[in-house]
């Protein structure tokens, strides 16, 4: 059961990228330093709905 969850870089609110996860595994909000094309640099992205 692995669910689609979407990144939102934390600095614009952009959404760049999806990734799945396990919510029973991982019921904690996740957090992935990637590079995002709006701010030209990596930030943290965040899980959304
Ligand atoms: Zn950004």
């Amino acid at each position: 059961m692995r669910d689609i969850v979407t990144l939102a870089c934390t600095e614009c609110k952009q959404r760049n990228y999806t990734t799945t996860k396990n919510k029973k595994n991982t019921p904690d909000k996740l957090e992935f330093s990637k590079y995002c094309r709006f701010c030209r640099k990596h930030t943290p992205h965040r899980e959304t709905k």
